[in-house]
């Protein structure tokens, strides 16, 4: 093969916002390709757009990758061999581009401006065609354009496309495309500011940082024909190039912002662990050979290949991201899954920002009774919040069991458990026997009891809970419950 042994692979994101899942999805498959080959992963900012462009999105696109462990070798933070990686920092590398393009007779200044240009479009749409740049400019004598230049025209530098050709890729994922160049206009290349157009800078980086693979979103097709030829006339071989498909929300659009959530940090905060999400996310258009739907990285990243990646979209199922983090929370230790609480607690005011006064031990007995009964980390707040504060009543739960009947299951219950020892089994036994001197079944005497004790017919399980909480909390919730099935009747 005519490219280096080593492979090299690019995410390039622009530092306009932060990570949307679609970028993710690409940058994914670039790092496991990367990881799996013993390659270089390289993060580049397209920061040519001057104005959206920010150093902070930079820090929170750096942040959201290290929250997912999604490490890269080269990037501007870390620098690299071929440096830097800002493309505003890398101007004079694209002029040095486009005067060899100038020089070759492959591109050519134009002085058109926006105006004409908007009258040649139009003049197209009236006549019902496709919009092909006139190449009004593409044979100025050096008078005409010292005649533009003295009115003060800057010009752009458009890329000529050679006539009567088929450009032609073989995509590993879709198989050869082909694009006739008499279809494409000419396009710009740099524009009158000084500043690459995206086709121009893409392949100046990709040829400059020695990328061996382009692997991006199929929204990118329609560019590639351009950067083919951009290479050709550079006379460069181009990347070996894959288009991963689409993600398409449950309405089987293209995911966007109106989808609800689309970034990475949103997922962050919501409390999806960065292994479930890249799990996930990895089995969007791929799948390993034993289609297994649990796959840790390192699996990953041993089974990933190129040609297992699917065209075909894959639909974004918000629902099998829920069951694949509450599997990933079951499989946490512990002390693991209460480290990883402890933002959510604090952010919900259940725990101080300074730990130093929390009983530890009692925290990871709460966070052991709910890990069976999360999907997502943030919901240990509404599965646990009795056992930092008083019950939230739920306005469902108590009309349907704070009933007279919930109220005598709880009278009797109050004087039962005055004694009874304070563990599980003897509370359960304690419950049940209530159940049974009062001839009802033993569920209609644990829920006005759970109830009580935790304002909601969801909780995590009751007598253990009960443990935590000790017999003087119990016994006052069950009299508040008590006072609650009065304030009722
Ligand atoms: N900034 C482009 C994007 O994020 C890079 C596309 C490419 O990979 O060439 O879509």
């Amino acid at each position: 093969m005519a490219h280096q042994t080593q492979v090299r692979v690019r995410m390039a994101p622009s530092p306009t916002g932060p990570i949307h899942v679609g970028n993710l999805h690409t940058a994914l498959f670039n790092w496991l390709f990367a990881r799996s080959q013993d390659g270089v992963f390289i993060l580049r900012f397209e920061d040519t757009d001057q104005e959206r462009s920010k150093p902070e999105w930079e820090e929170v696109i750096y942040n959201e990758m290290r929250w997912l462990g999604l490490d890269w070798d080269e990037g501007p933070d870390i620098g690299g061999p071929y440096g830097p990686y800002r493309q505003m920092e890398r101007l004079d590398i694209y002029e040095r581009y486009a005067k060899r393009l100038l020089e070759s007779g492959h591109a050519y200044y134009c002085y058109c401006t926006p105006e004409e240009l908007d009258a040649e479009r139009a003049e197209a749409r009236k006549k019902g065609v496709g919009y092909l740049y006139s190449r009004r400019c593409l044979h100025l004598s050096e008078q005409q354009r010292a005649a533009f230049e003295s009115e003060g025209r800057r010009p752009t530098i458009r890329f000529r496309v050679p006539d009567g050709e088929i450009v032609s890729f073989e995509d590993i994922i879709r198989g050869e495309i082909k694009t006739s160049t008499d279809d494409m206009s000419d396009p710009i290349i740099v524009r009158s500011n000084g500043i690459p157009t995206y086709n121009f800078a893409v392949a100046v980086d990709d040829i400059e940082m020695r990328i061996t693979h382009i692997i991006r979103g199929e929204g990118h097709i329609s560019n590639t024909p351009q950067q083919i030829l951009i290479y050709q006339a550079l006379g460069v071989e181009p990347p070996i190039i894959a288009h991963v498909g689409h993600i398409l929300g449950a309405d089987r659009t293209k995911l966007s912002k109106r989808h609800g959530d689309s970034f990475v940090g949103d997922y962050r905060d919501k409390g999806f662990l960065p292994d479930a999400l890249l799990n996930f996310m990895a089995l969007l258009g791929w799948s390993p050979p034993d289609g297994s739907e649990e796959i840790s990285r390192e699996r990953m990243i041993k089974e990933f290949t190129l040609e297992r990646v699917s065209k075909a979209p894959s639909i974004f199922d918000l629902k099998k991201l829920e069951w694949l983090n509450g599997y990933y929370i079951r499989s946490m230790s512990i002390d693991e899954l209460t480290q990883a609480c402890i933002p959510f607690l604090q952010r919900a005011g259940h725990l101080p920002d300074d730990l130093s006064g929390v009983d530890m031990e009692r925290l990871k007995e709460i966070v052991a009774l709910s890990q069976e009964r999360i999907k997502v980390l943030s919901e240990i707040n509404d599965m646990s919040d009795f056992f930092f504060g008083p019950p939230k009543y739920d306005p469902k739960s108590v009309k349907k069991t704070l009933t007279s009947q919930g109220r005598q299951v709880l009278m009797t219950l109050e004087k039962e458990l005055a004694d009874t020892p304070w563990e599980p089994d003897a509370l359960e036994a304690a419950v049940r026997g209530v159940a049974d001197r009062l001839a009802i079944k033993a569920k209609d005497a644990f829920q006005p009891l759970r109830v009580a004790i935790t304002g909601s017919l969801v909780s995590p399980p009751l007598v253990e809970s009960m443990k935590i909480l000790g017999r003087e909390t119990c016994l006052e919730r069950i009299r508040q419950g008590i006072a609650l099935c009065e304030s009722k009747s």
